[in-house]
C-alpha cells in the first residue's frame, strides 16, 4: 500500500533518543517504523505512540535483519523519506579487561566486537539500504539520513575507547559519503550528543554529572528536525552538548587510562 505522508525508520527507536525522534515525527503525521532488538519496548513505544507508528523488531548489526526491514518497509509504505541510523551501544569493560579475557581464551571477546558491529558496521549497512531505497522513492526521488554519533566521537573517553573509534568513524563517513548520495537528493548528517539521560548509561546520570551539563532529550530532536527541514545541509557534523566547553574539559584522557593501568599491573 502505497502511503501519501512522509515515511521514516528510526533504529533504536524503542527508547531514549530515538524514541524521542520517533515521537516527534509521528505527531507531525509521519509513518515511523520503529525498529528495535527489543521487543517488548518495541511493541510499548508503538502501542504508546499511535496509528502512525508500526514496530519491526530489528536487529542491526544482522545484514538480514536490516534487510527485512528495509524491504518490508518500502513494501508496506511505497517510499522511505528518512533514516536515522541511532541505535548504539557501549563498552561494557575495559580495554586492559577486554585483552586480558581474549587471551585467557584464545579468541577475540565477543561483546567487544559487538559493538563495532553495532555501532558502526551496522550504521553502514542501513545508511547503504536507506540510500538504496530512497533512490527509488517515487515521485520526489531523494531522502534525508542522520546518523547518532556522540561528543564521544569528537574528544577522547578512556572509559569506552572502542564506542568513541566508532562513534569518531562515524564522522568522517558521514562527510565522505555525502557528495556521492547528493548527486540522488539524499542528504547525510551527523548529531554527536553529550549526557542526554537514557538507559544507554548503566545508573541515574544525575548520580554523576551536574544537572546544568545534562542535555535535554529535546534539544536532540531540535538537531534531527534541523537536519529534516533545512535543505541546504549536507556533511555536516553537529555537536549537541548543554555544556560544550563543560565535556570538553572533563574528558577522562590521561587520569583515567593511568588508573587502569595501575590496576591491572598488580596481575
Ligand atoms: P538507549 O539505550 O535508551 O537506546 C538505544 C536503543 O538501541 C535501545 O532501544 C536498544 O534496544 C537499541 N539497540 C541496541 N542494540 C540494538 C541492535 N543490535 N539492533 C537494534 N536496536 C538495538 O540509549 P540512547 O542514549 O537513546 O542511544 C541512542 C543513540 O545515541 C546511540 O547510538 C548512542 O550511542 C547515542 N548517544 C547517546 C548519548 C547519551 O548521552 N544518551 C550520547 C551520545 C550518543
Amino acid at each position: 500500500m502505497a502511503s501519501s505522508a512522509q515515511v521514516a525508520i528510526i533504529t533504536g527507536g524503542a527508547s531514549g533518543i530515538g524514541l524521542a525522534i520517533a515521537t516527534d515525527l509521528a505527531t507531525k503525521g509521519w509513518n515511523v517504523v520503529i525498529a528495535d532488538i527489543n521487543p517488548q519496548s518495541g511493541t510499548t513505544a508503538a502501542q504508546t505512540i499511535g496509528p502512525n507508528a508500526t514496530f519491526h523488531q530489528t536487529d542491526v548489526s544482522s545484514w538480514d535483519s536490516q534487510l527485512s526491514l528495509f524491504k518490508s518497509t518500502f513494501q508496506k509504505f511505497g517510499r522511505l523519506d528518512f533514516f536515522a541510523a541511532n541505535a548504539g551501544i557501549d563498552d561494557k569493560k575495559s580495554i586492559y579487561e577486554e585483552t586480558k579475557e581474549e587471551l585467557e581464551n584464545d579468541e577475540p571477546a565477543m561483546p567487544f566486537l559487538k559493538v563495532i558491529d553495532v555501532d558502526f558496521v551496522a550504521v553502514v549497512w542501513g545508511v547503504k539500504l536507506a540510500s538504496w531505497y530512497m533512490r527509488r522513492n517515487p515521485g520526489r526521488k531523494g531522502g534525508v539520513i542522520v546518523m547518532t554519533s556522540s561528543a564521544a566521537g569528537l574528544y577522547p573517553m578512556a572509559t569506552n575507547p572502542l564506542y568513541a573509534g566508532c562513534k569518531a568513524a562515524l564522522i568522517n563517513f558521514t562527510r565522505s559519503v555525502a557528495s556521492t548520495y547528493i548527486q540522488d537528493g539524499i542528504r547525510v548528517n551527523a548529531i554527536c550528543p553529550a549526557l542526554v539521560p537514557t538507559s544507554i548509561f548503566p545508573g541515574n546520570l544525575r548520580d554523576f554529572f551536574p544537572e546544568e551539563h545534562i542535555t535535554p532529550v529535546s534539544t536532540i530532536v531540535s538537531a534531527y528536525n534541523k537536519f529534516i527541514d533545512d535543505d541546504k545541509l549536507t556533511g555536516q557534523v553537529v555537536e549537541c552538548a548543554q555544556d560544550q566547553h563543560y565535556f570538553r574539559t572533563q574528558v577522562e584522557y590521561p587520569s583515567e587510562s593511568q588508573r587502569w593501568m595501575n590496576e591491572d599491573s598488580g596481575e
